[in-house]
């Protein structure tokens, strides 16, 4: 006899450990709206949940046809609509491979069997699979029709007497502000620690923050600015603020204050609260790690989230790194992997991996504060920030005033995982054409771009320190920035008096 054991799906601890409302096999309960039934803002649906009154079997033919329904319901609660009720199908086909490249298939009282039904089986599979595997390109003219539609749902007010009116057209200038009472909310949510060198911050905000500078200290101050990356605003905001400390921690400054530049696209007031809180959340989160407080701001509506940073530190005079300075011998340190450009294009045509992705991001929060450190203690001669020219472009200006070239070692730079695999697919950043100028640095030219080229011109978000550092010295500063936490950091590059050749040359010799 032959022994046949089939097993049913079974329900995650979480949602019952959560505190959500589970049937009694532990799947999450949800209404003919996919709505948990013990917290209105949760939606389930698929293998995890189970619709009260209307259960179905575990299986990928309820679970897809829940996703549009889905997809459609957390769309109009976001809104401020009410979700619409979804009834499951009664009937359906089932398909079982047998082996042996037979399958059986059935549907209510029919069943048939055979070479034929495997095949058609396959072909249903597969096709099902190929529309996850070749995605239509997003034109920006989607993205426009998106935004319209969002303006128009998000932004439908009433007049007076109750009536539904119209969008208007948004207003420019300080018309464009975020409204009063959203920003007294957000940064109601705001906690900064208190810090002796701020006057007037937002514990109690005026028109301007002030500050108190150490006596004899000059005064670094950097601005930066750029549009969401990511869909998840805290993290976003520990982005931008961990990009605009770079340029402190490059001139070996210590960080104390910032204002943040934030922009929001309109929408109704719960969203933009919930967005610009969680945003100056994050950026506060990243700001106060290295020392820094958020001590003011603008905000702003805008076509998409957006945060910017006006950061400021004060160094020693005596302490203060540059970019220029490089002497022939010292050996080039990049203290973080280079990637985030190409990565972060290959995530907007949909083609980057969960694993990918979390590892980029979870770079990009690693702060150069204390690489910036064992620069200083090292006596480092020249140091700057990898950010968005790509790693060329800044060697160009770490080049252009000076008398030294280098040797620069591509196969040795650290990159984020899949980079090179993307790279070599030809996926790169659409800002690459305009950092292309930089290979003029390799020589004359013309030059194709390679992926090994690609990668010196990809721009970096929130990228790694690279400094010039004496051959002497070269080898514990490296040891340094590893046990420090930096594991990816490298030796990249050594540097030539100039002759007459290039400034850069590719490989070892
Ligand atoms: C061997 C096998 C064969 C099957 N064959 C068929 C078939 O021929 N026809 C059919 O209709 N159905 C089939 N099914 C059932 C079908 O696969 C499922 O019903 C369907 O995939 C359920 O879809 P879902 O999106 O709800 O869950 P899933 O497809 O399981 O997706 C859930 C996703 O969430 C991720 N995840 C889980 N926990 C976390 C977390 N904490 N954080 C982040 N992500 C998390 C998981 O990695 C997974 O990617 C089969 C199932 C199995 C196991």
């Amino acid at each position: 006899d032959a022994l046949l054991w089939a097993t049913h799906a079974a329900a995650p601890e979480w949602p019952r450990a959560a505190g959500i409302n589970v049937t009694d096999s532990g799947f999450i309960a949800v209404n003919r709206f996919l709505q948990s039934t013990s917290h209105d803002f949760i939606y389930a649906a698929g293998d995890v949940a189970e619709m009260i009154g209307n259960p179905r079997p575990k299986n990928g033919v309820f679970a897809v046809r829940q996703g549009r329904p889905l997809a459609q319901n957390l769309r109009l609660a976001l809104s401020g609509f009410h979700p619409r009720p979804y009834r499951p199908q009664r009937s359906f086909l089932s398909l079982i491979s047998t082996g042996n490249r037979n399958a059986i298939a059935s549907k209510g009282p029919w069943a048939a069997a055979g070479g034929w039904v495997w095949h058609w089986k396959q072909r249903i599979d597969r096709k099902w699979m190929h529309q996850y595997r070749e995605l239509p390109k997003m034109e920006i003219s989607q993205a426009e029709m998106d935004f319209t539609a969002r303006m128009k749902k998000n932004l439908k007010t009433t007049d007076h007497k109750g009536r539904e009116e119209k969008p208007r057209m948004r207003c420019g200038g300080c018309g464009a502000k975020v409204g009063g009472l959203i920003l007294h909310e957000a940064l109601r949510q705001l906690k900064q620690p208190a810090n002796p060198a701020v006057v007037v911050g937002l514990a109690a905000p005026d028109d301007a923050a002030v500050l108190t500078v150490p006596a004899g200290r000059p005064l670094v101050q950097s601005v930066d600015f750029f549009p969401s990356l990511i869909n998840d605003p805290h993290l976003f905001g520990r982005i931008a603020a961990n990009h605009a400390l770079n340029d402190l921690h490059a001139k070996g400054a210590t960080p104390f204050a910032a204002l943040a530049t934030a922009m929001l696209p309109p929408a109704k007031d719960w969203i933009l609260i919930d967005q610009l809180s969680h945003l100056l959340a994050g950026a506060g989160k990243q700001l106060n790690a290295d020392q820094a407080t958020l001590v003011g701001g603008h905000s702003s509506e805008g076509r998409e989230l957006g945060l910017g940073l006006t950061v400021t530190g004060t160094v020693p005079s005596t302490r203060i790194l540059r970019k220029t300075g490089l002497a022939p011998g010292d050996l080039l340190i990049l203290t973080k992997p280079l990637g985030t450009g190409v990565l972060f294009a290959a995530d907007m045509d949909l083609k980057l991996s969960a694993t990918w992705l979390a590892t980029v991001v979870n770079g990009m929060l690693v702060s150069n504060a204390a690489a910036a450190a064992v620069f200083v203690r090292a006596g480092v001669r020249a140091c700057t920030d990898i950010s968005g020219f790509g790693l060329l472009g800044h060697l160009r200006e770490m080049l252009v005033h000076g008398d030294a070239g280098l040797e620069l070692w591509p196969d040795s730079i650290p990159t984020y995982p899949g980079t090179r695999q993307l790279l070599a697919e030809a996926v790169s950043s659409s800002m690459v054409p305009a950092n292309a100028y930089n290979l003029s640095l390799l020589g004359p030219g013309p030059w194709d771009l390679t992926p090994e080229r690609t990668l010196l011109l990809d721009p970096q978000t929130a990228g790694g320190l690279l400094a010039g550092v004496s051959e002497e010295t070269a080898s514990s500063v490296l040891e340094e920035l590893r046990t420090a936490g930096y594991p990816e950091a490298a030796i990249i590059g050594r540097v030539m008096a100039k002759g007459t050749g290039p400034h850069v040359v590719l490989g070892k010799p």
